[in-house]
């Protein structure tokens, strides 16, 4: 049985430079990346991060240069790198936080030196710490679909994307939880999560009553989001700045959305 650490609010990414052997306390930098999603089967974030340090560590020393450690989740690839003239960028699924020395060392081969061989033994590894690695998508992925009954969003992001951002929004998009039979004061029609790059769209516009360029035209605003982020005015976060407020209205049926959102949302208040 595998015992779930506490879950981890962000795979640890750790760039560490390479020590002369004289000194025991090399520089290095933490950060957090904020790209890949988060997994319940990560350890802990303390314990990754510091086991990650002292990785990327053993790694910079052992060859001479500068490494960067990302500490992925993922569930096919265990390890990936880019051999940079300024540092070694190297993406490890957490199963080798806990490696043997055998095996951190066949990592630097592999990865840092290009020495194929050493593969061997990472294959071998990999295979023995198999059920680490999440087998399934979790429930928050199930209910994170993009194919909705009467709307795609994905191709609804797609052709927004080329039509309004020359391809330049890069988003995950799907429905967002149906929620529990209350009455609700209000209901938020999209939500975009910065740290995920993930668009939600509530489930209650999947409906043959809602007219596609209303659909398009939350989707476009949440789309925004990741171009203008919020701001800090004076005493208070700005979610919608002055120039997200142009750009939106610059879409090309943003009265006609507005005026359908006002008429028809206590219908799918409602819902
Ligand atoms: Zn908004």
């Amino acid at each position: 049985m595998r015992s779930v650490p506490t879950l981890a609010p962000g795979p640890a990414a750790v760039e560490c430079l390479p020590s002369p052997v004289s000194d025991s306390s090399p520089r290095q930098l933490l950060l957090f990346d904020p790209q890949p999603r988060v997994r319940a089967r990560i350890p802990a974030r303390e314990v990754a991060v510091h086991k990650a340090a002292s990785l990327a560590q053993n790694l910079a020393r052992d060859l001479g240069m500068p490494v960067r450690l990302s500490v992925t989740d993922n569930r096919s690839t265990m390890i990936s790198f880019r051999r940079a003239p300024s540092a070694l960028r190297l993406r490890l699924h957490h199963m080798f936080l806990d490696a043997p020395v055998p095996v951190v060392q066949a990592v630097a081969d592999y990865a840092g030196r290009g020495r194929s061989g050493a593969g061997r033994v990472l294959d071998e590894f990999i295979k023995r710490e198999q059920p680490r690695i999440r087998q399934e998508r979790d429930a928050s992925d199930e209910s994170f679909s993009p194919e909705g009954r009467f709307f795609h969003l994905d191709e609804i992001r797609d052709t927004l994307n080329d039509r309004f951002f020359q391809g330049g929004v890069r988003a995950s998009i799907g429905w967002g939880r149906v929620p529990g039979r209350r009455r609700r004061k209000s209901i938020r029609l999209g939500v975009y999560d910065h740290q995920t790059r993930e668009i939600r769209i509530h489930p209650a516009l999947d409906h043959p009553e809602v007219p596609r360029f209303f659909v398009d035209f939350i989707v476009f605003h949440e789309m925004l989001h990741q171009l203008f982020p919020s701001s800090n005015g004076p005493g208070r976060r700005v979610h919608h700045p002055r120039a997200f407020r142009a750009r939106e209205r610059a879409f090309p049926l943003y009265e006609a959305a507005i005026a359908w959102e006002r008429q028809n949302l206590r219908a799918l208040l409602q819902r």
